[in-house]
């Protein structure tokens, strides 16, 4: 469907958890208040949102968390998502910690792409942003993904003094991998560590692949800009999430573990499916369609007291 301001929602971030195996720092460095599982969606629940979602258009689902893996059932659920009619593309985003042992799963039942979340590509700096000690288990995920045939992605978050270590991220792109650069946003515990723009960061990387060029290229859902390098089989992406808005052509809306469809990640503003879901499941399609009808027409990150969201990342889903 469109919005009122002309903008095609086709895409939607389904979270199924706010759990997590992993504290970034930037996301939720004590973990989260974590909700009494009767409030966070059945997959029933989810399915029923999917299905109505679909009703209105929206093709692309993007499963999300805290860490979706960590949800017990999540491969029955992404399968029975795929299934859907009316379902175009199902992905996965993750910190690939559980990866490794569902890569195979997960091709089987046509995952359409998988997103792992990876920042620091040694040992010591991993553990000093994630709060685990699992960057072998990452790095065999990543690996099972793509040796299961699986389209994999790394989304590398530009944290504040990251920029010597961003060609050991993007040499991953020497793999056939895309990874994608993301400003840090300033939601949840990410509001106290802005780190350098993606202007930057590409500045850093073209002293390793001087010949980094934009390449005219639709490589997922997103607002990622991509370039392309002779010497790098995969992708380099930049997602200027701050410093260049790209509100004019987003195409999602977000629905929290609890059920809440945000229309736009930056407003604490959501409409409470669960509610409609529980008191009045007929009204669910007019229910999404107007909490569609609420998406903003931009975000206020850049000014002082612009972002009402409350919650953090890792409840939202990024
Ligand atoms: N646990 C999964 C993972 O890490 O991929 C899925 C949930 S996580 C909230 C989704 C994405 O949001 C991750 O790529 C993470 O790096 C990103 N993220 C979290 N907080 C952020 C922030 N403040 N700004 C930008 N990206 C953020
Ligand atoms: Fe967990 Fe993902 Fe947040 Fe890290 S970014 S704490 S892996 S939800």
């Amino acid at each position: 469907m469109f919005d009122r301001f002309g903008r095609k929602i086709d895409y939607i971030r389904l979270s199924i958890t706010d759990r997590c195996n992993f504290r970034c720092r930037y996301c939720m460095p004590e973990g989260v208040v974590l909700v009494p599982h009767r409030e966070i969606l059945s997959y029933e629940e989810l399915l029923q949102v999917a299905g109505a979602a679909v009703e209105l258009g929206i093709s692309k689902f993007k499963v999300t968390g805290g860490e979706p893996l960590v949800r017990r059932g999540c491969m029955d659920f992404l399968a029975r998502l795929k299934g859907l009619p009316g379902v175009e593309a199902v992905t996965l985003t993750t910190n690939g910690a559980l990866l490794a042992q569902e890569a195979v799963r997960l091709s089987e039942l046509g995952i359409d792409g998988v997103n792992v979340s990876l920042d620091a590509a040694d040992r010591e700096t991993f553990v000093s942003i994630t709060g685990v000690d699992q960057l072998d288990q990452v790095l065999e995920g990543i690996s099972a993904s793509v040796s299961a045939g699986i389209p994999t992605k790394l989304n590398c978050v530009l944290l504040p003094g990251c920029l010597e270590r961003l060609a050991s991220l993007a040499r991953f792109a020497e793999r056939g991998i895309d990874v994608r650069f993301i400003e840090v946003m300033p939601i949840g515990a990410g509001g106290a560590l802005p780190g350098p723009s993606w202007d930057e960061g590409l500045a850093v990387l073209r002293r390793e692949w001087p010949d980094l060029t934009p390449v005219d290229e639709h490589r997922g859902n997103g607002p990622a800009r991509y370039y392309a390098s002779r010497q790098l089989s995969g992708r380099i992406g930049g997602i200027a999430a701050v410093s260049r808005r790209f509100c004019a052509g987003c195409n999602r809306v977000r629905l929290t573990s609890t059920g809440r469809l945000k229309p736009c990640l930056c407003y604490g503003e959501g409409s409470d499916l669960r509610a409609v879901l529980q008191e009045c499941p007929q009204n669910l399609l007019p229910a999404l369609r107007a909490a569609i009808l609420k998406k903003p027409e931009a975000h206020s990150f850049a000014q002082a007291g612009g972002v009402t969201e409350r919650l953090g990342m890792g409840q939202i889903g990024g």
